[in-house]
């Protein structure tokens, strides 16, 4: 995947990857740069962005950071073409087990981040649809907890679940200005975030054995498995692709295995 890609796709278009330095953000920015594209990549600490992006610091939870991230994006770029919402955070609990202050967290995260990057992008994309129609696209990264019950995560799931109702909703209201909004499901990816999961386990090996178990490919997803599929959303390929959520979850979400 770090080497360049073989087909130029996004060749000439610009993007914006929020949480693009770390895991399948940065994953999704290597690939979208492999492709063509000028990247961005915001992140509240952007000292790991892949190497020939654009690094920009901004935390999600400033309107005001995300406008000025944004505005730094189309100045050095001249346009913007594909945003990537990915930033987010977990939470691992019950309803019970989650304090108020946990679930504001998650939400100002989770939702609220792509809703202001969303706003601040909005006019710029708007703007490049006449220059690259069927290219011009909004991707959120989702979850495969936004439509499976997942024991011991009520705010996450709580927060995956709006996102993708939030991705329908602005697909709806954005698909007469050209601009096509998708997210992908990932089931559990090898990220940093699932190490720092790992991590605090009390038997990691096993921990990981059992999230490994939970798909029925019996791995966990790569990152640059859903980075693949999200360049698939973001780019020409899928110019009449929008307000849908393509699951990269080894099969997860749809199928019921008998125990072997
Ligand atoms: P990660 O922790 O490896 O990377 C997340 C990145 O987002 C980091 O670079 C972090 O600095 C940045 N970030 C976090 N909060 C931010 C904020 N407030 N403002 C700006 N940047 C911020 O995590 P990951 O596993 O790559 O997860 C990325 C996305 O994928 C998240 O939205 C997560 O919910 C989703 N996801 C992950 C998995 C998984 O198993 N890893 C599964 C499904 C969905």
């Amino acid at each position: 995947m770090n080497q360049p890609h073989s087909t130029r796709d996004f060749e000439g278009l610009a993007a914006l990857v929020t949480g693009g330095a770390s895991g399948i953000g940065a994953a999704v920015a290597m690939a979208l740069r492999d492709r063509g594209a000028r990247v961005a990549v915001l992140d509240r600490d952007p000292t790991g962005a892949p190497a020939g992006t654009l690094p920009v610091a901004a935390d999600v939870t400033s309107d005001e950071a995300v406008r000025a991230a944004v505005a730094e994006t189309v100045a050095a770029f001249g346009a913007l073409h594909t945003v990537v919402g990915n930033a987010g955070i977990g939470a691992v609990g019950t309803v019970e087990d989650t304090a108020d202050e946990e679930w504001q967290r998650l939400l100002d995260v989770n939702v609220l981040g792509l809703v202001r990057t969303a706003r601040a992008a909005l006019p710029h994309l708007r703007a490049a649809t006449a220059d690259r129609p069927g290219c011009v696209s909004i991707t959120h990264t989702c979850s495969i907890a936004a439509t499976a019950g997942l024991p011991q995560r009520a705010a996450y799931s709580a927060s995956k679940g709006a996102v993708l109702a939030l991705t329908r909703a602005m697909a709806a209201d954005h698909i007469r200005e050209g601009i096509r909004v998708n997210c992908v499901n990932p089931g559990t990816v090898d990220t940093p975030w699932v190490g720092r999961l790992l991590d605090r386990a009390a038997d990691p090996a096993a921990e990981r054995a059992a999230l490994e178990a939970r798909q029925p490919t019996g791995r966990l997803v790569s990152a640059q498995e859903v980075a693949a599929a999200v360049a698939y959303l973001a780019g020409p390929s899928a110019a009449a692709v929008t307000g849908t959520a393509l699951a990269v979850d080894g099969g997860m979400q749809g199928l019921r295995l008998r125990p072997e």
